[in-house]
Parts: structure tokens; C-alpha cells; sequence
């Protein structure tokens, strides 16, 4: 059973009202010691996109063009890591730069405390126009956005990013001030629907028991073992995956021509993402992104493109999603509030970090550190990524001191929120195992 403990409360700085919003962004181009206007800014979330189906990630087939390209002009993050393998802990993580265990929110519809300041309040009080053209459900995703637009899938599945139109209209209406575009889209995710030209691509004659396109009850019924399939029956689900994908990928190209075509490329970071991977089977399941935090789920793609952002770099070292939030803050010459968790990944790209990076993922108690090759798992699981890359192999029983050492970061990691948690006002929980809360106990960090 988990214990409850005291989360973290962020108090919010007080709201700037708009009017003054083109003085403090002249203020900060001062302050940053650049004479250019801040960036606009376009977040992309690409919901359930795995990072190794990217062509520039090294897929071997050519699903994604124009991310590839983007990726040649920016900076491509080989190994990076969402904090949740779920959508709604995920992407507060993202907008809030704190881990789940401090946002607390697990569920769409389920409120992050008003008083956390969110990555796009920070544009706002800093003068950019906020949108967000969505398909997330709740309030949580509205904070800090003068502009809410959910982006509806047209029928006969379509999917939301068909609607770009709107999105392109509103940048063509917003280029008096700079803004921060958040886009999120359900394109590869579950049901698998792609026209048929794409089906033609990716899985040409596919003649098996599955239907022409899969939706949830087909997955649910693999997943139960109501379906006898063959191995051509499970690439087929992956082909239809890949056609999603190059669908997706043509659409945001259409997307970027647009932001060409307005005069503002070169003053615009774009940075695309996902909140997790999806499963295909690795550890058993197929398509449910949640019950584990296996990297199928928890690597996700990140590239980044703009002013200040190095050209054709590709970065090794681990990163985390939340990172992306200080990066992007500091890219545009503001200061990341003081509750961000993120480090600014700028140092990362110059080879200034700090070493070795690690990172933590959270599903409720469950929880994962990756520190050099090693993953070890909350339950005492240890896996080497550099021989094991699809955590097959427990080695933990073989090397308890290696599995013992990462045990101790993981707590050390824990010890690292209860401290912070003692200087500022509470109200909420985080999650601990019987065991975390025994060894917290025992070095005198709870009552
Ligand atoms: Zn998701």
C-alpha cells in the first residue's frame, strides 16, 4: 500500500496584463544580450509516436520526411524520455516541467493546481499570443492559452491534424507579436485508419484475419488471446502504424510550408515530441501505453529547430521532456520559473553537462532510473541497455551492487522532492512504496 506524502506547492507570479507584454519582450531581447525579437515558438505533440519509428532516428523505413528534414536543420535527441508512459501525467509533465509525482495529475479532467505555473503562462506574462489546438480533454491543457481550439477528427476516422487549416489561419492572424503554439494531435494513435494510399505504402496485399484498418476492440482482443495471429498479422499492425505516421508527417510538412510561406522560418523554434511510445508486443501487449515502463513507451522523439539551435546535431545523452520547457524559455531569452524541474538543454548540445544525466519515469509508485547503460525498476529489476536495448534480461540478481547503487539514486531522488518539499507550502501527495517509505523513515525524512 502507498503511503501519502506532501507535494510540492508552487506559488504562480503574478499575472502581467498583455498591454505591457511588447515592453517586456523588448526587456528580454535586452536582457538575453541579443537586438533580435524573441522566437515564436511551435510545440508539436505527436501523441504515441515511438522514437525509434522516426526515419532520422534510424528506422529503416521512410515514415517521416519532413520530420527528418526538420531534424536536419535542428538539433535530433536520440534518447530521450518521457516522464510517464501515459498521456494526461505526460504531457502536465511537459507543460509544467515536474515530474507526475509532483503535479499530481494522472487523469484527464483532473485539475493541476491553478497555482503551478505552466510553460505557456510564461509566454503569456512575457506578451506572446497562446494557442493551443488540441485534442486533450480538461482544464489543465487550457492554462496560460488566450486561444483553446479543439481540433475535432473529421469523420470516416480521420484524424485532428486534418484540421491544420485552422491552425495555419490563426498564424497567419497572430504575427504582431510573437506566440507559443502548442498542436496536439491523435494521428498515430489507436485506431490505426490511414486512407488507403498509405495503406498501399506501408502494408501492400495484406490478406489475414485482421480488418483493413485496426481500432481498440481488435487490439483488445489480441491482447486477451481471442485472436490467432501469425507473425505477417502482427507486422500488418505495425505497417498501419507507419502509415499514420507518414500521413502525420505529410500533413505538419504542409504545416511547416505554411510557416515558410509567412515570412517567419527563421524566426520560429519548433520543437516536435510525443508524451509516449506505443507497445507492439515487446512485453506482451499491444497498443496500450500504460501498464509499464518499458522503453517501447517511455523513449520518445525530440528535435528542435530555430534560432539558437544548432544545424544537423544529433545529441546522445539522455534528456527528458521536461527539459524541453526551460529550453525553449531560455531559447527565447526568458528565465524558467523557479518550480521548473528541467534542465535547459542548451549546455547538453555544447558537451557542458553535467555527467552522468539521469533520468526517472513515474507510473504512479512504479518508477525507473537510467543512469549510464543501466535501468533499474522500482521493484528491484535491472536491466544493461547497451546489451539488453528491449529490457528482455533481469540482471539484477547477477549484480546486486550495481542494482543496490541505482536503488540508492532512485531513493536519492525521492530524498531530493521531500527536501524541497519542506520549504514551501503543501497540499497534495506523492506516492511511496511500503519499502520507500520504510527507507526514508529510516534515514529521517518522514515522521
Ligand atoms: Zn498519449
Amino acid at each position: 500500500m502507498p503511503i501519502l506524502f506532501r507535494h510540492l506547492r508552487i506559488r504562480k507570479a503574478g499575472a502581467v496584463f498583455a498591454v505591457l507584454g511588447s515592453l517586456l519582450l523588448a526587456l528580454s531581447a535586452v536582457g538575453c544580450g541579443t537586438d533580435s525579437t524573441p522566437p515564436n515558438v511551435i510545440m508539436i505533440s505527436l501523441d504515441t509516436l515511438r522514437a525509434d519509428h522516426v526515419g532520422a532516428a534510424g528506422y529503416y523505413r521512410d515514415t517521416t520526411p519532413n520530420l527528418d528534414r526538420l531534424a536536419t536543420e535542428g538539433t535530433l535527441f536520440l534518447n530521450n524520455y518521457s516522464q510517464a508512459p501515459n498521456t494526461a501525467p505526460s504531457h502536465t509533465s511537459i507543460l509544467a516541467s515536474l515530474y507526475p509525482s509532483i503535479h499530481g495529475v494522472y487523469k484527464h479532467g483532473q485539475l493541476l493546481d491553478p497555482k503551478v505555473q505552466t510553460l505557456p503562462e510564461v509566454f503569456q506574462e512575457a506578451g506572446y499570443h497562446t494557442a493551443a489546438f488540441t485534442q486533450l480533454n480538461g482544464e489543465t491543457y487550457k492554462q496560460g492559452f488566450d486561444h483553446n481550439h479543439f481540433l475535432e477528427s473529421p469523420p470516416n476516422a480521420g484524424k485532428g491534424l486534418e484540421s491544420t487549416e485552422v491552425i495555419q489561419e490563426w498564424i497567419s492572424k497572430s504575427l504582431d507579436r510573437p506566440f507559443f503554439l502548442f498542436v496536439h494531435s491523435y494521428d498515430v494513435h489507436l485506431p490505426y485508419s490511414p486512407p488507403k494510399r498509405f495503406i498501399d505504402r506501408f502494408g501492400p496485399g495484406y490478406d489475414g484475419p485482421l480488418p483493413v484498418w485496426i481500432q481498440r476492440q481488435d487490439i483488445n482482443r489480441i491482447n486477451h488471446g481471442q485472436l490467432e495471429l501469425a507473425a505477417r498479422d502482427y507486422q500488418y499492425i505495425v505497417d498501419l502504424y507507419d502509415a499514420e505516421l507518414f500521413r502525420a508527417d505529410e500533413i505538419l510538412g504542409t504545416l511547416f510550408d505554411h510557416v515558410r510561406q509567412t515570412g517567419i522560418w527563421d524566426d520560429t523554434l519548433i520543437v516536435v515530441l510525443s508524451d509516449h511510445g506505443e507497445e507492439f508486443g515487446e512485453h506482451g501487449l499491444y497498443g496500450r501505453h500504460t501498464y509499464s515502463l518499458y522503453n517501447e513507451l517511455l523513449r520518445t522523439p525530440l528535435i528542435l529547430r530555430g534560432p539558437g539551435v544548432p544545424g544537423g546535431k544529433q545529441v546522445t545523452q539522455p534528456t527528458r521532456n521536461i527539459d524541453i520547457g526551460p529550453t525553449l524559455l531560455r531559447l527565447a531569452g526568458l528565465k524558467p520559473p523557479e518550480s521548473f524541474m528541467g534542465d535547459d538543454l542548451r549546455p547538453v548540445w555544447k558537451g557542458r553537462e553535467r555527467v552522468p544525466r539521469e533520468v526517472v519515469a513515474e507510473r504512479r509508485v512504479d518508477r525507473i532510473l537510467i543512469r549510464n547503460n543501466y535501468k533499474y525498476f522500482s521493484d528491484g529489476r535491472l536491466f544493461d541497455l547497451s546489451l539488453d536495448p528491449t529490457e528482455q534480461t533481469d540482471i539484477a540478481a547477477n549484480h546486486p551492487e550495481i542494482a543496490l547503487d541505482m536503488q540508492e539514486g532512485l531513493d536519492g531522488w525521492i530524498r531530493r522532492f521531500v527536501e524541497r518539499q519542506k520549504d514551501v507550502a503543501s497540499s497534495d501527495d506523492i506516492l511511496l512504496t511500503r519499502e520507500e517509505e520504510q527507507r526514508l523513515r529510516a534515514l529521517g525524512y518522514l515522521d
